[in-house]
């Protein structure tokens, strides 16, 4: 028998993780034809999140978790898993259940016919406020321009992955971590499904737009060179127009003599070109902190504990 891993982050789920694990429960009981593995990453969770896992993996040997010595962020708990996940496929799930659980037996299904790589798209998002959604359209669709790799709109993590698409995940080990955009750098057989996001069944999301700023912004320069570009054509561009400027100047002082105005006009331009080059400077900075990050070579996590289950059924 084949078996489905479901990888599922947690950072203080307690309140929805009953309700989880009622709807992991029907999905496994109504597709008998699979083993099921429900692989539970605890990411430093400050509430009893790790207590009903573990009680949970008392009496039901398809429970695994993994719990992180620390909070360590979903990008980073996401690749912890797939780390130690065992199926022949994987779905990553959220715990909050605004993924439903109920769309997986579609994603196995396009998987048995091929696919690697079984994604979700947002047809709907409720419970999400109109300025989150239009941030976040902004941030794809720049991401987009930036880059050559397709960038799928509207998804999230949520998505079914062949095994082999699981080994070419953990073969990425970049510290500053921007997943969406690894699932469409590893490429293989895509298949996009659609659905209605619901809103969190229950508990507060960890979002807010400091986070979402940071997530687009590693989107950007993890993927990108473009805004370094941006400094050389900006440059240029100066370069140019004060060159024209200069012969201007030349021109206009042989033939109307000399004149000492142009204080307000020089003001302007140095205050331009100083802020030009901070920009720029601040745009390099981005990049060289990566490399600082990267070269530090620390490894992306660390195990408190590890309990892998069996993925059959017994009890
Ligand atoms: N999560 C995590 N570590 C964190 C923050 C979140 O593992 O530091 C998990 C969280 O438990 C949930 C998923 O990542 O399963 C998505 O989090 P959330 O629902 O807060 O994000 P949103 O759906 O609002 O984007
Ligand atoms: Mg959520």
């Amino acid at each position: 028998m084949k078996t489905i891993s479901i990888l599922i982050p947690a950072y203080n789920e307690q309140a929805v993780l009953g309700k989880l694990f009622t709807r992991l429960h029907t999905l496994a009981d109504n597709n008998e034809k699979y083993d099921f593995e429900f692989f539970f990453v605890n990411d430093g969770s400050k509430d009893t999140t790790l207590e009903i896992i573990k009680e949970q993996a008392e009496i039901d040997t398809r429970v695994s978790y993994l719990n992180l010595s620390r909070n360590f962020g979903k990008e980073i708990a996401m690749i912890a898993a797939l780390d130690h996940v065992s199926g022949d496929a994987t779905v990553i799930i959220d715990a909050d259940l605004q993924d439903p659980p109920e769309l997986i037996p579609e994603m196995i299904t396009w998987w048995e016919k091929g696919y690697d790589d079984v994604y979700a798209k947002r047809s709907s998002r409720l419970g999400e406020s109109f300025l989150k959604k239009f941030t976040s359209r902004v941030f794809y669709n720049t991401l987009q321009s930036v880059t050559r790799i397709p960038i799928q709109k509207d998804t999230g993590d949520f998505r079914l992955l062949d095994r082999r698409a699981v080994e070419a995940l953990k073969q990425i080990r970049e510290s500053q971590r921007y997943t969406k955009g690894y699932f469409s750098w590893i490429g293989f057989k895509k298949k996009e499904i659609t659905y209605h996001r619901d809103a969190r069944a229950a508990g507060e999301t960890h979002w807010n737009y400091f986070r979402l700023a940071d997530l687009a912004i590693e989107g950007i320069v993890s993927f990108s060179i473009a805004p370094l570009r941006l400094a050389t054509a900006l440059g240029t561009a100066v370069a140019v127009a004060t060159f024209i400027y200069l012969i201007v100047i030349v021109v206009r002082t042989i033939i109307f003599g000399t004149d000492l105005a142009g204080y307000p006009s020089t003001l302007a331009v140095i205050l331009f070109l100083g802020g030009a080059q901070l920009l720029s400077l601040g745009i390099i900075g981005e990049y060289v902190g990566r490399i600082f990050n990267e070269t530090k070579n620390r490894p992306l996590y660390l195990i408190e504990e590890l309990h892998i289950g069996t993925s059959k059924k017994t009890r």
